[in-house]
């Protein structure tokens, strides 16, 4: 019942920001990072090299400065009590940390959480509701889980400067019972799973599929002035989206979103231009216990103007070391910590904007999007 009343008061919660934009008094920002994980063998390392808890921030919370609304998807489970909850039966990687991952996320400027993706069940109900538990106490914005379906698909709406910016969060099929349902908890699935069990083991995508997220576009439209949808979907690893990542993406745009931001592949994917909206398929790792040889790390940035429309995409590029064997040209570098793209990694990075599909011009070591 508690949880129930934080998800309507959150409904209503408006961040008191100041005007801050020089160019266009009007304009919103918006920064989007990809996925947090900071349950790893790196607690050790900070130890072991007296770094500070915030140091993989270290270069990412000036970006984040630039923008006041600015949201991360936070792929892991937390708990403020002493004990666990039982890990997930038979999954193969479970995550749960201290509920200070959270003052570490929101320190470095986080203020919208997406928790809509496969590892927020990994520790069942119990884990989801300590972690919601975490995220209440510190009176954090997020949204894309639930104690039920009805909860886990309730819009987070942003208050700020008199408009009213609405998110969703959704997950592609992982795990039949990581969806909520009428008496489950979970995230919300992207897609009716009520058409039939083909759907439910796969991923794939007809004309008569029904898309959860269009219901809850129509339901929430009249009170939001721009709709964010956040997928968790798409392969590990696969640098272009797959026809089922185009295909939902662009249904979320048909039905009413403004901007897609997807994550799970753990590396950047293309942003493209649909109907005047923008899709990123995956926004990639921002910090995560990765030792993937892929070292490209971004930031989004967002203007949106007084009516509402995105009118400039910029992607802040950072490298990172996510090996100690590998990379050998990035010794200096500190592990995990993503550092702005210069020189030859710069030009790495918008070789690998361009091969994946995003169309882009760099100025002063930041990419635009055409
Ligand atoms: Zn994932």
């Amino acid at each position: 019942m508690k949880i129930a009343i934080l998800h309507v008061v959150r409904l209503f919660i408006v961040l008191f920001l100041s005007i801050s934009s020089k160019h266009n008094p009007d304009s919103i920002t918006i920064i989007a990072g990809g996925d947090i994980n900071l349950v790893s063998k790196r607690p050790d390392y900070i130890k072991t090299n007296s770094l500070n808890d915030n140091y993989y921030f270290k270069h990412i919370t000036p970006v984040l400065k630039r923008g006041k609304i600015r949201f991360c998807n936070f792929e892991q489970t937390v708990t403020d009590r002493t004990y666990k909850p039982r890990p997930w039966p038979g999954k193969a990687y479970v995550f749960m940390g201290p509920g200070r991952h959270l003052d570490i996320v929101t320190k470095s400027g986080f203020n919208v959480i997406n928790i809509a993706n496969n590892h927020i069940m990994d520790y069942g109900t119990a884990g989801l509701k300590h972690t919601i538990n975490a995220l209440n106490k510190r009176e954090i914005l997020w949204f894309g889980a639930g104690m039920n379906e009805k909860q886990a698909r309730k819009a987070l709406i942003v208050h700020f400067k008199g408009k009213r910016i609405a998110f969703l969060g959704y997950i592609m099929r992982f795990h039949p019972n990581f969806h909520a349902n009428r008496y489950r908890a979970g995230c919300p699935s992207y897609m009716n799973h009520n058409q039939g069990r083909a759907y439910i083991y796969q991923n794939e995508i007809t004309e008569n599929t029904e898309f959860n997220f269009s219901k809850d576009i129509n339901r929430i439209k009249q009170f939001a002035d721009m709709i964010i949808i956040s997928i968790h979907f798409g392969p590990e690893y696969y640098t272009k989206p797959s026809n089922y990542q185009i295909k939902t993406a662009r249904a979320a745009i048909d039905a009413g979103a403004d901007l897609v931001l997807g994550h799970h592949p753990h590396v950047i994917q293309k942003i493209e231009r649909y109907k005047g909206k923008i899709i990123c398929y995956s926004l990639g790792n921002l910090v995560f216990p990765s030792y993937f040889t892929d070292p490209y790390v971004m930031l989004l940035e967002f203007k949106i103007g007084p009516d509402m429309k995105i009118y400039s995409t910029r992607i802040h590029p950072f490298v990172v070391k996510n090996r100690h064997d590998f990379n050998l040209c990035m010794d200096d570098y500190v592990m995990f910590m993503p550092v702005p793209a210069k020189g030859r990694w710069l030009k790495g990075f918008s070789y690998m904007l361009k091969q994946r599909g995003t169309n882009a011009y760099e100025q002063n070591g930041i990419f635009y999007l055409k």
